[in-house]
């Protein structure tokens, strides 16, 4: 598919499309996906990604795309692959994916890179029953969601995903695999959710406590949550779940943090 040449990119969509074909392949492999996979593409561009994924024999494509200028390139997929593709004009953050039809068993897509972290919890909350994701993200963004704990990079959405599942960087990608070519270096994550507390990105205490947690991430624990509620006993249910009195965030274990909660949630919160 070419570029046409009328086609002006915009910078505050993350429109860099991808170019390079052993890329595209490698995503393809690494999807794996069979006969009767309904896949959820976030950011269509011009389809290249989209026909890949399409032409590997999954079952169905669903694919957001904000920008209307891109329908030349989008609406002929709708007509080569009949019934199989879907297009959704429209902002991902705002779309209802949980009325998706069928169902997406994973998420495949080079996304908007400046939607990452709040598109990530998005997927997390309204899609409990897909548990593979594999998305190309800045190489930053890819840092802090595969974190562990004791790095500065770690923050709330990493911690959660910790918990519910692995997520690996499987690919760097160069600035030159797209057009135009990128100012930043990309990677392509795998995160596989093993099922087990996959409410959590729903439930209000668990991302308040680690909001609050992360929102002072030099200062001690102890004093961000004594801040945040006060009435509780922070030094006996730091104790309670084995984290030191003196620790910062960054540096607690997914079952430290999972610890904390529960002993929040026994308290009534
Ligand atoms: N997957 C394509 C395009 C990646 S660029 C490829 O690999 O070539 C990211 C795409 O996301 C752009 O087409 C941009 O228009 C779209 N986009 C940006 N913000 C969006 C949003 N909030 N909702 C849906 N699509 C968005």
């Amino acid at each position: 598919m070419q570029s046409s040449p009328e086609f002006r990119n915009k910078k505050r969509l993350g429109q860099n499309f991808l170019r390079d074909e052993r890329i595209l392949d490698g995503i393809v492999r690494r999807a794996a996906l069979e006969p009767s996979d309904s896949v959820l593409e976030v950011g269509a561009g011009q389809g290249v990604l989209t026909k890949a994924l399409l032409s590997s024999g999954c079952r169905h494509v669903h694919s957001v795309e904000i920008d209307r200028r891109l329908e030349p390139f989008l609406a002929p997929l709708e007509a080569a692959f009949p019934g199989r593709v879907t297009i959704l004009w429209g902002d991902v953050l705002k779309i209802a994916l949980g009325a998706l039809d069928p169902r997406p068993t994973k998420v495949v897509a080079n996304i908007p890179y400046n939607i990452t972290t709040p598109l990530l919890w998005r997927l997390l909350e309204e899609l409990p029953g897909t548990g593979y994701y594999l998305l190309m993200v800045q190489k930053e963004a890819a840092d802090r969601i595969i974190a562990p704990s004791r790095t500065k990079e770690r923050y709330p959405l990493g911690v959660t995903l910790e918990i519910m599942g692995t997520s690996r960087s499987v690919l760097k990608v160069p600035p030159t695999a797209f057009r135009p070519v990128a100012k930043v270096e990309s990677r392509v994550i795998e995160i596989a959710l093993s099922g087990r507390y996959g409410a959590l990105p729903r439930d209000g205490v668990w991302r308040e406590m680690l909001r609050e947690a992360f929102s002072q991430r030099r200062k001690k624990l102890l004093n961000n949550m004594r801040r945040r509620w006060p009435t509780l006993p922070w030094e006996g249910m730091l104790e309670g779940a084995r984290v030191d009195g003196n620790a910062r965030a960054e540096e607690l274990t997914g079952e430290q943090w999972l610890a904390l909660w529960e002993l929040m949630r026994a308290r009534g919160q």
